[in-house]
């Protein structure tokens, strides 16, 4: 039998392994929107599943699902990957990674889907969020395999798209279907470094729709400006934001976090819009964090209030208030077993490890609340994330494949 030690020896040697299957995983240009090329990525990953001889499934989302939300359903069908490794244990860890990325804008360095490794750092759309992760989860499986040692838990790897959109056809639709068998759930982000990601914010998204009357801008007193009337509505739920400030969430680790609140993120007003016109419609969006300590159906009772009050104070507000969708917050505690494991390993590479969680959300509100299993979130470092020259330290994802090689076959829970 092979000793510990053997994993990470075997996992040094595989960095140019582990960089060129990352490369192969980020040249699938995999945007969503609108869900590109998720089809051959899925074939891709659960090639790779095969090859690490799990049993693997490639699930697609019915055509009638993806329908209401998804423009040009049939075109874009969506796929997960269930892969699993029964090795007779009585506990099941699910390892979760997405495989959809964020689109990308002009003015990177080198082309975003044609990666490029520069200073020991790998470049290109989802080399970080989430790629990355994923390479060094297969890596650590494969070392695993190579050195001859066995994971103290089955392993169940899941592989998921949109959850770049709201996760509903990517992890919703898994654990809403069951397609996972599983005890504990590792999500391959929402942690990284020295944090173990043990929770994250909720979140609830609005659109707020301002009715004017439009005129003709030489003659503005005969309309009513849906712009002008929505900018003063902002001015009353800034003093919301002022009061909500004043919540504090002590979370794992420490951390004080207030609810964050984006006032229009996006903004538009209709077809008749000119610059000689005055608006008579505004539209723009909500995004207010959820802490742990919130519920969803409190803040937006919380929200609405407000909205209703400001109507009474400006003369003539009239608004249309929608809810584009929600996400619970999710909390684990740190002195669940999992958690607890899963730091012992990281503090094996890294001394200052401790807990914290994002104040992004992740697919962990899935696992945590839906499926009710303790999960963790912890994957790569990188830094550009969603934006021009994403990227990846090498260093660190051999590294995290060390980790996940040795939570896997230390960890029994
Ligand atoms: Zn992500």
């Amino acid at each position: 039998m092979s000793t510990q030690h053997s994993t990470d020896t075997w996992i040094n040697g595989a960095e140019d392994r582990l960089c060129g299957f990352l490369a192969n995983l980020i040249r699938f240009d995999t945007s969503n929107p609108p869900g590109r090329n998720y089809g051959p990525c899925a074939e891709y990953l659960a090639a790779k599943l095969r090859s690490l001889g799990f049993d693997t499934v490639i699930h697609q989302v019915p055509e009638a699902v993806l329908a209401p939300t998804v423009p040009n359903a049939a075109t874009h069908p969506r796929f997960t990957v269930v892969g699993r490794w029964d090795v007779g244990a009585p506990k099941t860890v699910h390892f979760n990674a997405h495989y959809d990325v964020v689109p990308t804008g002009p003015g990177w360095t080198s082309p975003p889907f044609s990666p490029e490794i520069r200073k020991g750092w790998l470049y290109g759309r989802g080399a970080n969020d989430m790629k990355g992760s994923i390479a060094s989860l297969c890596t650590a499986v494969e070392a695993v395999q190579t050195v001859g040692l066995k994971p103290k838990m089955n392993v169940e790897i899941a592989f998921v798209p949109d959850e770049e959109s709201n996760s509903l056809l990517g992890t919703g639709y898994l654990v809403e279907q069951k397609w996972h068998r599983a005890d504990y759930a590792v999500v391959c982000e929402g942690g990284f470094g020295d944090m173990i990601g043990c929770g994250h914010n909720g979140v609830i998204w609005m659109e707020v729709t301002v009715k004017g009357k439009s005129a003709h801008a030489s003659r503005p007193h005969l309309g009513v400006n849906a712009f002008e009337m929505a900018a003063a509505l902002c001015q009353e739920l800034g003093k919301y934001k002022t009061r909500i400030r004043r919540h504090v969430f002590t979370a794992p680790g420490g951390e004080k976090m207030r609810p964050p609140l984006t006032l229009g993120g996006e903004v538009r007003g209709n077809d008749g819009a000119k610059i000689n016109t005055i608006p008579d419609e505004f539209t723009f969006t909500i995004d207010r964090r959820v802490l742990p300590d919130e519920t969803v159906a409190q803040v937006e009772k919380e929200l609405r209030a407000t909205l209703r009050e400001a109507c009474k104070k400006i003369p003539g507000l009239k608004i249309e208030v929608r809810k584009i969708s929600s996400r619970k917050a999710s909390l684990v505690k740190e002195s669940d077993p999992l958690p607890r494991e899963f730091l012992k390993t990281v503090r094996h590479y890294r001394k200052r490890a401790g807990f914290g969680m994002t104040s992004g959300f992740t697919d962990m509100a899935f696992y945590a609340n839906e499926a009710r299993l303790p999960c963790v979130g912890y994957g790569v470092e990188g830094k550009n994330t969603h934006g021009i020259d994403e990227c990846v330290k090498v260093a660190d994802l051999v590294k995290v494949a060390k980790i996940y090689a040795r939570f896997l076959t230390t960890a029994g829970l």
